[in-house]
């Protein structure tokens, strides 16, 4: 059995869309995608009276040395968003199939299942939000074709360990698709689990330029699958999905001045995270803030609501993360620089004392 054999049929004998860009070369008079032969007035950006490459190259070859996959098993998108979009269409039949997720949870799953008609399985996370392996897996019916994991998980900063990740691919095998969403992954303790691609073609991997390269403008993500997944993906991709000015600032976030610069800032992140823990569990009113290996805080407040104000009354918006279970009294503040923390921590402090003098 292929992982192939989980997509829907009519997406696998689907004849796609023949691009125009893909029929040169480079180097040729190219009078076959009734485009501009000016280039546009001002300071647009070069090539742009082109279209770009369906998957750029060179961009391709950057983000496969970097995730430690070979370009096969590589798709650039808009954004992790967008690969996820393109998941649940490829594998969930509208009104049969379903995905599962652990909420709390990463709001995008549920959204792309439902706008593809795919039922929705939730197993949440454990009180202490780690994921209980047995509950998914007793949860997986033949209806499931996606199983959405994400870690570190937004909006509780929370691991799977890898050990468990392996568990679940291995017991999905022929069943389902494992999509194993890092976009935090840059900021924790523990790296990707893409090396296990080798291994397993019914694990999916997705990250993003959004956080840890400071991109979430530009609109770059990728997933890393199998390469048929891969190549199934990409007959349902529209044909240019990668605006020029996107590639080429996320090829300048990739540089090597590009990747110091963003590895420094991870640095900070991380420190900054520690420091923040610290003094915000330190501030009356906060209940506790929850251990994070992603680039946020959630933070329990005795009224959350009232500190969510505040903080807004003085310029700030944080997460307002109440609505998703176990976190009833939740805010999520993202890490932001020193002098953000600074202003975050002195909000909160003078409301306390505010209250506290009430
Ligand atoms: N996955 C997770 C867990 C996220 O938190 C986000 C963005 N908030 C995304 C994916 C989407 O990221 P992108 O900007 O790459 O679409």
């Amino acid at each position: 059995m292929s992982v192939l054999d989980l997509a829907r049929a009519e997406i696998r004998a689907l004849q796609p869309y023949s691009s125009a860009r893909m029929e040169a070369s480079g180097g040729q008079l190219l009078l076959n995608a009734n485009e501009s032969a000016w280039a546009p007035t001002g300071d647009v950006g070069t090539g742009c009276n082109r279209y770009p490459q369906p998957q750029p190259s060179a961009l391709v070859d950057v983000l496969a040395r970097l995730y430690e996959v070979r370009r096969e098993q590589l798709l650039v998108g808009r954004g992790s968003d967008e690969a996820i979009d393109l998941l649940v269409r490829a594998f969930c039949r509208a009104g049969r199939d379903a995905i599962l997720i652990q909420p709390p949870t990463f709001g995008m799953y549920a959204v792309s299942a439902r706008i593809q008609d795919a039922a929705v399985i939730e197993v949440p996370l454990r009180g202490d939000f780690t994921l209980d392996v047995d509950a998914v897996l007793a949860a997986v019916t033949d209806a499931v074709k996606l199983v959405f994991v994400c870690t570190p998980n937004n909006p509780a900063g929370s691991v799977v360990p890898r050990g468990d990740i392996e568990r679940l691919v291995r017991a999905l095998d022929g069943r389902a698709l494992l999509v194993v969403d890092e976009a935090y992954v840059e900021f924790a303790d523990e790296g990707s689990v893409a090396d296990l691609l080798e291994r397993y073609d019914n694990l999916a991997v997705l990250r993003t330029l959004s956080k840890a390269w400071a991109l979430a403008g530009a609109r770059i993500g990728c997933l890393l699958a199998h390469p048929d997944v891969i190549a199934l993906l990409r007959r349902i991709m529209p044909p240019y999905p990668l605006p020029l000015p996107s590639v080429d600032a996320a090829l300048l976030a990739l540089s090597g001045w590009g990747q110091a610069n963003a590895r420094a800032h991870i640095d900070v992140v991380r420190s900054e995270r520690a420091r923040m823990r610290a003094a915000l569990a330190r501030l009356p009113g906060v209940r506790g803030v929850l251990p994070s290996q992603a680039n946020f805080l959630t933070v329990r407040f005795d009224d959350a609501e009232a500190a969510y104000r505040r903080l807004f009354d003085a310029g700030i918006v944080v997460r307002d993360v109440r609505r998703y279970p176990g976190l009833g009294d939740a805010l999520r503040v993202t890490v932001g620089t020193p002098a953000d923390n600074a202003q975050v921590l002195a909000v909160l402090a003078s409301s306390a004392t505010v209250r506290g003098a009430a």
